[in-house]
């Protein structure tokens, strides 16, 4: 027995990647604050410009390529990409502190990032979100309007070499419905909280 101490459950590492319009914040935003899921958003680092409507430390750290490479350097990051020509990486301790204390940590990050993480906590929860098909996608991105042509037919590119990989993840969820793909990962993610120990 453990005399009586107080064990807290480390909190689960849940990695969500999908390609790049599919609708990941969307999807995320539905279930993100639901007590019951006890959930943290990992904030990553990118040297990206900011887009409009996004905040410093809500959807990113944005910092120069000089600082990224520093925080590579001294072991700071527990994944890190180059994508579309910007590097993106995911904080470290951040991560580490929350889980101790039992908070369940969701990161968002293409599928390079979600290998590297896999390689050093096998245990993580991945999930990938499909489109419901690739002409869907492209409407999506386009949608944006926020990125010149070349941009939008390399992250078309990209998307493609994604969901080409989504077979390594635990789960894949269609976004055809919002609500029911956030519903669905609310499932995947109380079914592991409960063989969490
Ligand atoms: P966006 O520029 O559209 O915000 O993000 C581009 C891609 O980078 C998305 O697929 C997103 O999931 C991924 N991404 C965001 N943060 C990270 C990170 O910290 N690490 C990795 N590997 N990918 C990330």
């Amino acid at each position: 027995m453990d005399g009586g101490m107080i064990m807290t459950k480390k909190g689960l590492l849940i990695v969500v990647s999908g390609p790049s319009g599919v609708g990941k914040g969307t999807v995320l935003k539905e279930f993100m604050n639901d007590p019951e899921l006890n959930l943290s958003y990992s904030v990553s680092m990118t040297t990206r410009g900011m887009r409009p409507g996004e905040q410093e430390g809500v959807n990113y750290y944005y910092v120069s390529r000089e600082e990224f490479e520093k925080t590579i350097a001294e072991g700071g990051l527990l994944e890190w990409t180059e994508f579309v020509g910007n590097y993106y990486g995911t904080p470290l301790k951040e991560v580490e502190r929350l889980r101790e204390e039992g908070v369940n940590v969701l990161l968002e990050i293409e599928v390079d990032g979600c290998q590297q993480v896999v390689k050093k906590i096998p245990e993580a929860l991945t999930i990938f979100i499909v489109p419901p098909s690739m002409k869907e996608l492209e409407n999506r991105i386009r949608g944006r309007k926020s990125e010149p042509e070349e941009i939008v037919q390399q992250r078309l590119a990209k998307a493609q070499k994604e969901l080409e990989l989504s077979g390594q993840y635990r789960y894949i969820v269609c976004n055809d419905d919002v609500k029911l793909a956030a519903d669905i990962i609310r499932v995947i993610i109380r079914h592991h909280m409960e063989r969490q120990f």
